[in-house]
């Protein structure tokens, strides 16, 4: 495994170093090179900001004016990079891609300016806007980008365009949720079903209903054997931006893998037909299935793509409504892109990222948060924004979780929970997992130990490739921790062992047994008898709070004795073992 405790050791002793060295410029010369070959005379140019996720020439003016009148500003930025402790896969996949379409652009004809910026992205822009005049942008996805830019958009400087690259409105979210908040997805999803026409037959669903999720349960056994994803052959851009990271970002965590890190667009086509191909005709039956023997199961693996643009959301969905497959796997598919993704997008901007609820203002944390990187590391990430500074986001906790992220999330502190450790070390192995191991075992687990919502929400941002806040937020403040109550989901997705045990073969390599001693489901009950005041007067959770009323006192004191154990040694560092609960169960 990579990215262990000595490891990053090494990392930290650098750093300092390497500080020092980051100041100076960022290694661009094989891709500068690359682009001055393809450089065109760029007077007279529109210009154009293009973020870094909307590394596409199929929406907003590159795909409909002429790319010879056209000049994009592309800034890569080491600040935005540096304010919380990406994963270093992350970095890459997303300068790589940036670089790429750089270069791409450039051979279409458009003039490409490609600057590094040192602070927030206006300060970059600033000085560009008065050389080349008024810019233009496509709203920008992230909050933080939205609140970076403001006092540029505010005075006209750059104007902000409509971004082509969502599927749905504000105001199809409006119609969908007349009676709300709390909003439903559901109600979105039928409202954006009839209103784009996807997978329907005049106004009726095909298939008789919205959806199929109820068929799409079905754990994974190994009888049709799970694709391997593909495998990418880097080119010099590519070895260019893993290096440059190994140097000037030396501290950030985990490990880059070239050969799973699609770079170029046709490297985004390479992924999507081996998904098409590959995992779509499987993808509902297996969609909550989670496995030893495969990381992703029939999972796509898009999302990186998709956040940065490089794969269109409209295209993948257009694309697997045309497939020959069961109507369950369409559905789920389509209800995932078209359902939750943009779902969840519109609840970030209905309350600025969580910071204005319908029942208040949570707390702001005052700079971004680590995730728990320097408990793990020793060390203090010191962000190297100078001067401006953004807030690190909202701090919603609906149910009071404070808990600090124990350190089994990180490299190198198995926690003997043989479900967690596996995931913890599939995501720093690749920077991903499924939605499912996210839902029902990481988010799962902080849950019941009161983890704190928003250090849960930096760990994913800080570990996965594919978030941003308006995507880690919604799905980890609201679904995965309940942190904001029932304003997105009807009740808190929080299970103990048997589901994990029906739906994965994790527990089968594990020391506890899900059927006697596996402390989850200790927790899962120390859980709802810490919150069931929280929880009273929730229709959809009546039926387990009555199983609660009929558990014994002595086994609620052993359920609240787990909770105790497993997060005192987990807390420290820790690992479970058996043994150690004995004196529980005897007391
Ligand atoms: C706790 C938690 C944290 C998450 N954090 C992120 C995140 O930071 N970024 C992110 O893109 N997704 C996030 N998701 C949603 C989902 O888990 C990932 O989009 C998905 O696992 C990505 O893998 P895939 O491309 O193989 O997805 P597939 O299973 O193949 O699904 C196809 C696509 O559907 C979309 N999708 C499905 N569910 C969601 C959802 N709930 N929200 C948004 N898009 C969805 C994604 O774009 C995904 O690529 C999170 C979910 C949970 C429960
Ligand atoms: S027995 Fe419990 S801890 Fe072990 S893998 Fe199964 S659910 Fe996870």
């Amino acid at each position: 495994m990579h990215g262990t405790h000595g490891e990053f050791q090494k990392y930290a002793s650098t750093r300092e170093r390497h500080r020092d060295r980051r100041k100076r410029e960022i290694d661009v010369s094989c891709f500068s090179d690359e682009l001055a070959r393809l450089e065109t005379d760029p007077s007279g140019r529109r210009w154009l900001f293009v973020p870094y996720d909307q590394l596409s020439e199929s929406i907003g003016p590159l795909s409909h004016e002429d790319p010879t009148e056209l000049g994009i500003v592309l800034v890569e930025n080491p600040w935005k990079a540096a304010r919380r402790p990406y994963h270093r896969q992350k970095l890459a996949l997303v300068l790589a891609n940036l670089r790429h379409f750089a270069v791409e652009q450039a051979a279409r004809g458009v003039a490409v300016r490609h600057v590094v910026a040192r602070g927030p992205y206006r300060t970059a822009l600033e000085p560009l806007i008065e050389e080349l005049g008024p810019m233009r942008v496509m709203r920008p996805a992230e909050y933080e980008l939205r609140t970076d830019l403001a006092p540029l958009t505010e005075r006209g400087a750059l104007v902000q365009l409509e971004h082509e690259g969502w599927l749905t409105t504000a105001e199809d979210f409006g119609a969908s949720q007349k009676k709300g908040p709390p909003w439903r997805m559901d109600a979105f999803y039928r409202q954006v079903r009839r209103r784009s026409g996807l997978l329907m037959d005049n106004s009726k669903p095909i298939g008789g209903k919205y959806s199929f999720d109820v068929e799409n349960r079905e754990s994974w056994t190994g009888e049709t054997p799970a694709p391997d994803p593909p495998v990418f052959e880097p080119d010099a851009l590519t070895i260019e931006v893993a290096e440059m990271i190994g140097t000037h970002f030396a501290a950030h965590p985990g490990s880059i893998d070239l050969a799973s890190l699609p770079a170029s667009v046709d490297d985004a086509e390479v992924l999507w037909r081996w998904a098409l191909e590959h995992c779509m005709p499987c993808f509902g039956t297996y969609e909550d299935a989670m496995s030893r023997a495969s990381s992703g199961l029939f999972h796509t693996r898009i999302s990186g793509l998709l956040n940065l643009h490089r794969l269109l959301p409209s295209r993948v969905v257009d694309d697997v409504v045309a497939l020959d497959i069961p109507l369950a796997s369409k559905e789920g598919f389509v209800r995932q892109v078209l359902g939750w993704r943009e779902f969840v997008r519109h609840a970030h901007e209905a309350t600025a990222g969580f910071r204005e609820l319908p029942d208040g203002a949570p707390r702001r944390a005052e700079r971004p948060g680590d995730g728990g990187w320097a408990r793990w590391s020793g060390s203090t990430w010191t962000d190297e924004s100078e001067g401006e500074f953004f807030d690190g986001g909202a701090c919603p906790s609906a149910l009071g979780a404070q808990q600090a992220l124990p350190l089994s999330y990180w490299p190198g502190h198995p926690s003997g929970l043989a479900c967690l450790d596996r995931v913890v070390e599939d995501v720093w192995r690749e920077a991903w997992s499924h939605h499912i191991t996210r839902l029902m075992v990481l988010s799962n687990i902080a849950a019941l130990l009161d983890v704190s919502p928003r250090e849960l929400t930096d760990w994913f941002w800080i570990a996965y490739v594919d978030a941003y806040d308006w995507v880690v937020e919604p799905n980890v403040l609201a679904m995965g921790t309940y942190g904001v109550g029932p304003l997105m989901t009807t009740k808190p997705y929080v299970s103990g062992a048997a589901y994990i045990n029906r739906m994965s073969d994790y527990c089968a390599a594990c020391a506890f047994n899900p059927k006697k001693d596996c402390p989850i489901t200790n927790l899962y009950w120390a859980y709802l008898d810490r919150h069931r005041q929280a929880f009273a007067d929730n229709p959809r959770m009546r039926l387990v709070l009555n199983s609660l009323a009929r558990r014994s006192d002595s086994r609620l004191r052993t359920d609240g004795a787990v909770f105790e154990w497993v997060s005192s040694v987990l807390g420290e560092g820790g690992t479970l073992r058996p043994e150690q609960r004995l004196e529980i169960d005897d007391a």
